[in-house]
């Protein structure tokens, strides 16, 4: 039966496909298809993950002291028993080789089957033994990642339409950093019961240009392993066993956006100044180095946000080292070739954990009002230095620059800076070189930061507004929860307020001022963000020509006369029709 659920739009395109159920042990593995004619190998990996399992066991029987609870001894012989018995591996051996899935996959595959059919067991006993399964499956996916990290290799990876059917995630919830995994992965569309708009998760699924829908509810629960879906990634709706007319009239609109697509390729050369000649600067967000090629491709002037945490957050064990910082940020600032890269310093908390599956690492608070950012960073001064040697030796090879998030307090900006000199001074005293007189840049996503903006106009070199967190914590809606995303409202008066002060003051005393949060990157806020001033635009690649299109059709002269009235309105109806005025 044809049915549809409805979302929150966060990465727009079409997506046919069939559904892949995820769990959360399915996504600590990787997901790919290996080459043809490598199938062999592959189930190989698997028999060869499933021995090395079962000597692990057999040293642990055997190592066990006389006087350890008898228990102990029952609990290997059980899980000896799971992985002997043949049918654990014969369904995971079938995918591999019937849908070239990587072993880890196939495997997690047929786990969620059989924790599924153990849900509906009522004897408690039974229903224990499902812990038992889910435990001899891990030992054996991390077996399979210890054979080679999971042995992904490009080489090894297909594109989506070559298994003849592309596959759509389905999942409760994905933590930015699983989503990461799927970068080079064989899935065309994402859909979750949870998230916002401006989620983490949200960010990098636009980043990879994948169509994607969140805050779906119960998605998880209602569609079923293999359903064939239809995912709208413009409208936010999933459609659940769509009939042929639906796939039909669903597969044109796939070929036209295709089309227009290809079209807006030729925007690429021309230059970003608006119709009446107004200079405007594209700069790119990027959540990895290698994403600094796709920006500079497209056109961008720089990199306006490098998210660094995302070089953080897959870790269970320590932290990159000075170095391995070092040789990252080194290698985005030569691919963009002497143009500025505004690296943010660490952000981590709120919806980004530190450490895989949780804050192996260190503690960071969960709360969007807890622990986060520069706070955390200030907390742990020798991470933070450490990153800041990173980025200051980075600046001798092209122009990195550090930018600070969530700042509010004059005492954080103090302490900031003095780490900043102090760090300084560690490489002058070792002799490495570094920029002197790199630049030092602020968020501007705090209000109390927005309300004071001189004391951040006088201290830093440049500003950029974070509107994402802005919004968030002017309007108190936590980003990443879809219970109150329909309040999440770019165009709610108190922000439209806050952007043009800010932009505003920061014209005025000459200080170079972006907006690099979500807002810069939506073609339809593109003319208002022009009216309110602005000249600098930080967004994800994938949305640089589209937000030129629009620059290229505007006249700033005319819309920022019509600034005055928006902002006088405060009833939703006037500042509708002042918005559409501006807007249309
Ligand atoms: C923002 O808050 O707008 C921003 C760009 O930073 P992040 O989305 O990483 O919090
Ligand atoms: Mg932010």
């Amino acid at each position: 039966m044809t049915f549809a659920l409805h979302g929150i739009p966060v990465s727009k395109g079409i997506a046919i496909g069939k559904a892949v159920l995820i769990s959360r042990a399915a996504l600590e593995v990787s997901h790919y298809l290996v080459e043809p004619g490598k199938e062999d190998a592959e189930a190989q990996k698997l028999l060869d993950a499933f021995d090395q399992v079962r000597q692990e066991l057999n040293q642990l029987r055997q190592g066990l002291p006389k006087d350890a609870p008898q228990e102990m001894a029952a609990f290997l012989d059980v899980h000896g028993m799971i992985l002997a018995d043949p049918a654990l591996a014969e369904k995971p051996m079938m995918l591999i080789r019937s849908q070239r899935m990587n072993a880890a996959w196939a495997l997690t595959t047929e786990l969620n089957d059989l924790l599924e059919q153990f849900s509906e067991i009522e004897d408690p006993y039974l229903k224990e033994r499902a812990n038992d399964i889910r435990q001899v499956a891990e030992r054996v996916i991390k077996a399979l990642n210890a054979q080679k990290k999971d042995s992904l290799d490009s080489a090894d990876i297909m594109s989506p339409g070559e298994l003849g059917v592309d596959s759509i995630i389905v999942a409760h919830d994905i933590a930015p950093h699983d989503m990461l995994r799927f970068k080079e992965s064989a899935f065309t569309g994402f859909v979750t019961d949870l998230g916002g708009k401006t989620s983490h998760t949200a960010i990098v699924a636009r980043s990879m240009e994948i169509p994607a829908v969140v805050g779906v509810r119960h998605a998880s629960e209602m569609i079923r392993h293999g359903d064939w879906l239809v995912l709208d990634g413009e409208q936010g709706v999933v459609v659940v066993a769509p009939d042929e007319k639906l796939l039909e009239e669903y597969r044109k609109l796939q070929t036209q956006a295709i089309k227009e697509a290809r079209k807006l390729q030729q925007l690429k050369h021309a230059k970003t100044e608006t119709a009446d000649r107004v200079e405007i600067e594209l700069f790119a967000n990027i959540e990895l180095p290698e994403d600094a090629v796709q920006a500079v491709k497209l056109g961008a002037v720089g990199v306006g946000l490098f998210r660094s945490e995302f070089l953080f957050m897959d870790r269970k064990q320590a932290l990159p080292d000075e170095e391995h910082q070092f040789l990252e940020y080194r290698r985005v600032v030569d691919l963009m070739h002497g143009l500025p890269v505004n690296i943010r310093t660490i952000d981590v908390g709120a919806d980004k954990a530190l450490g895989a599956g949780g804050n192996d690492v260190s503690q960071t608070g969960t709360s969007p009002l807890g622990l986060r950012a520069i706070r955390w960073s200030l907390t742990e001064p020798e991470i933070f230095l450490t990153q800041l040697r990173a980025i200051l030796r980075a600046s001798a090879y092209g122009q990195a620059r550090i930018m600070i998030p969530m700042l509010a307090h004059a005492k954080e900006i103090d302490e900031t800076f003095r780490l900043i000199e102090k760090a300084k001074q560690q490489l002058h005293q070792r002799g490495q070189a570094f920029n002197p007189n790199i630049q030092v840049g602020a968020m501007i996503e705090i209000p109390a930061a927005a309300l004071v903006l001189p004391l951040f106009i006088n201290r830093f070199d440049f500003l950029s507004i974070g509107t994402n967190d802005l919004i968030q914590y002017t309007l108190a809606i936590d980003r990443a929860d879809h219970a109150v995303a329909h309040l999440y409202d770019p165009l709610h008066p108190a922000i439209l307020h806050l952007l043009a002060n800010i932009i505003e003051q920061a014209k005025r005393a000459n200080v170079p001022i972006a907006v690099c949060g979500e807002m810069a990157g939506d073609p339809s806020l593109t003319r208002l963000l022009l009216a309110l001033g602005l000249t600098d635009f930080s967004m994800h690649f994938s949305q640089l020509l589209l937000v030129k299109r629009e620059i290229l059709k505007a006249n700033v002269g005319l819309l920022k006369a019509r600034v005055p009235r928006v902002l006088k309105a405060y009833e939703p109806e006037d500042q509708a029709k002042a918005l559409e005025r501006l807007m249309a």
